[in-house]
């Protein structure tokens, strides 16, 4: 992997840094209830990448684990500044949910799709091309549109 694939990221506060060193399995916006709760705000952000794509740097995140749809999830957190940076689940094996919002460069990606559409806020009004959804569908499915996207 060549340098300019390098994507770097950090909490607000900048204590906590890492970096992307291998390709996203897939990125997606949520709209259901509990990610509304979670992020305090409309909808969430999440990229998953494999375990082995993260590099920390010196100050590793703190960790929270709580139940999130009947899943114990565990939440990866600036000490400092509280700013989420990833999720991890034991249900989803060496993988993480990175909150893309922390990379310093947040260009080079975009959602490919919307989950759980039935439950977004009424004034979301997409029209951006992007695929939705009424509830969650497969993950198989939000890789291959990834995929897709990278032709
Ligand atoms: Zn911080
Ligand atoms: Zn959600």
């Amino acid at each position: 992997m060549n340098q300019e694939k390098l994507h770097k990221g950090s909490c607000q506060c900048g204590t906590v840094e890492y970096t992307l060193v291998g390709e996203p399995l897939t990125c997606y916006s949520c709209h259901c209830t509990r990610c509304q709760t979670l992020s305090g705000s409309a909808f969430t952000l999440s990229m998953v990448v494999s375990f082995d794509a993260l590099e920390l740097g010196s100050v590793k995140p703190s960790e929270v684990r709580f139940l999130h749809k009947d899943t114990e999830v565990v939440r990866h957190f600036c000490e400092k500044c509280a700013t989420t940076l990833w999720f991890s689940s034991d249900a989803i094996p060496g993988f993480s949910a990175i909150k893309p919002g922390t990379f310093n460069d947040t260009t080079w990606y975009k959602p490919v799709a919307h989950l759980w559409m039935s439950s977004a806020q009424p004034w979301v009004k997409l029209d951006d091309g992007i695929k939705q959804y009424d509830t969650q569908p497969e993950m198989r499915e939000l890789v291959e549109l990834w995929q897709e996207g990278m032709d």
